[in-house]
């Protein structure tokens, strides 16, 4: 099912400061600074539907999903119901950071964000065999938007050893990119 986010908009509702939503270098378009925000303050609320496991698997397979997992149960699909936070795109040094408080999952800055600046955040895919391929930018990018485990890094050292062999290429891992989501 292709779950795309029709007219994407910013919910003055859940959004603690003034952003904007427009075409991302990162991947397709992504939520802008309009005004400066300090550090350390809620910059908006993720929301959507409420969804089981069943329901979450069959959403995920989508080419656009907007899913964000608060634990081994449920699930917000931000393409129902989102409050444009589902449009933040990934980043490996992202500006805000996920937090879950009384069951609402809530976007706080890390540092100060600049008017312009894109909000990211580090999606943190939990890695179970399928890679999403990140293509942020960050100096520290690690190719992935999974979260860093021993298997996974032993896994991208694989891949970069087998393209490196098969044409002396620069060693590129290339990964197909799936879903949107983010993962605490
Ligand atoms: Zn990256």
């Amino acid at each position: 099912m292709d779950t795309p986010v029709r007219r994407p908009r910013i919910d003055p509702k859940f959004a603690g400061f003034k952003m904007s939503i427009r075409k991302s270098k990162i991947h397709r378009y992504g939520v802008y600074a309009e005004e400066r925000i300090p550090a350390n303050r809620k910059v908006i609320e993720y929301t959507g539907e409420r969804l089981n496991r069943r329901e979450t698997k069959r959403r995920g397979e989508g080419e656009y999903t907007y899913l964000f997992t608060l634990d081994k149960y449920w699930t917000l699909d931000g393409a129902f119901g989102g409050s444009g936070a589902e449009i933040i795109n990934h980043s490996c040094e992202p500006n805000v950071v996920s937090r879950i408080m009384k069951g609402h999952v809530i976007y706080m800055s890390l540092r100060t964000i600049e008017p312009g600046e894109e909000i990211t955040v580090d999606y943190n895919f939990e890695y179970v065999g399928d890679r999403n391929s990140c293509s942020c930018g960050a100096s520290t990018c690690r190719s992935v938007m999974e979260r860093m485990t021993p298997k996974l890094e032993r896994d991208l050292a694989k891949l970069k050893a087998a393209a490196a062999g098969r044409a002396g290429t620069d060693g590129k891992v290339e990964v197909k990119a799936k879903s949107k989501a983010a993962y605490i």
